[in-house]
């Protein structure tokens, strides 16, 4: 039985454009008068880096104002994973992204979450993740938000402006996540090089790697992926829009593959970047030079890494 696994997919870049223009017209929100609000939300293309893709991520959540959105929300990415084929989904989101967006208090937000994916028909996990734009200081208040939720999340993770907010400076934090019990996942080697990802293991106990594409410029850093079995959740196509690769052709996650390193295909944003798992597995994957070997293994790597398989 071959499986089918995202480990990385964040609820923001998720959210349906159907559902977003729905709810902006019931609330007067400022996408249902823009005159092409699918190119604020959608990624045609390479976009020459991070911010701006991250800017069609976040131009979706102030629309969904209030906590039924949420649930909602988190019930379509579920039934569209389900419909996907997937048999095993980690959601990922940030309660005080959300809050900054909506008004709404994070806890609302996360109980809302939860209550969305409660009757899963798959097995679903939910990831916290700690805005690193907010600051290191922030960081404590954040992760004191998930451990509040405890039993909603199977892990947490740091995303944002990775160039512009080290790690490092979010070692207590992240502490605190692991001394809690959730399993440790970073966005690092995406927007910034090696050094990022060296220190999302070392200061943050990172057991995965949102992207962490870039390690393949450091050897020292293969070798330490493959031993400690470091997983890099490897999202090709928005890979692409970021422009953290040229063109799947030269994407280094054969190269990834080929050092022993752990690889999981992932969506990232399947709104975004308007894509499906399935679809980067039968056509991104062959693109990037991904022969069907290399996916059995890599469909491995995905349930070995998994936060909350059983
Ligand atoms: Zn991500």
């Amino acid at each position: 039985m071959t499986l089918l696994i995202d480990l990385h997919r964040h609820l923001e870049g998720s959210l349906r454009v159907s559902t977003t223009l729905e709810l902006a017209h019931r609330d007067g929100h400022p996408l249902a008068s823009a005159a092409e609000p699918e190119e604020l939300l959608v990624a045609r293309g390479p976009l020459g880096g991070l911010l701006p893709y991250l800017a069609r991520v976040d131009a979706a959540p102030s629309a969904f104002s209030r906590e039924e959105d949420w649930v909602r929300a988190a019930r379509e990415c579920v039934e569209d994973a389900a419909a996907d084929g997937l048999d095993y989904l980690e959601i990922r989101f940030s309660p005080w992204f959300i809050r900054q967006e909506t008004g709404l208090a994070p806890e609302a937000v996360i109980d809302a979450v939860a209550e969305g994916v409660r009757s899963a028909p798959i097995r679903v996990g939910l990831i916290g993740i700690v805005l690193r734009d907010l600051g290191p200081e922030r960081g404590y208040d954040q992760i004191a938000t998930l451990v509040t939720r405890r039993a909603a999340f199977c892990g947490a993770d740091i995303a944002g402006n990775e160039a512009g907010v080290p790690a490092a400076e979010f070692a207590g934090p992240f502490r605190k996540a692991r001394d809690a019990g959730l399993r440790i996942t970073a966005h690092a080697g995406e927007a910034a090089g090696p050094a990022s990802v060296w220190d999302a293991v070392r200061h943050l106990g990172a057991e995965r790697i949102g992207h962490g594409v870039r390690s393949v410029e450091d050897p020292e850093l293969l070798d330490h992926l493959a031993e400690h079995r470091i997983t890099l959740e490897v999202s090709l196509t928005s890979n692409l829009h970021t422009s953290t690769a040229p063109d799947l052709r030269r994407h280094p996650v054969r190269r990834l593959v080929a050092a022993g390193v752990p690889v999981a295909l992932s969506t990232d944003d399947p709104r975004t970047s308007a894509i499906t798992l399935s679809g980067e597995y039968a056509v991104a994957a062959p693109q990037a030079g991904l022969t069907p070997q290399d996916l059995d293994r890599i469909r491995d790597d995905a349930r070995r890494a998994a936060f909350a398989w059983e």
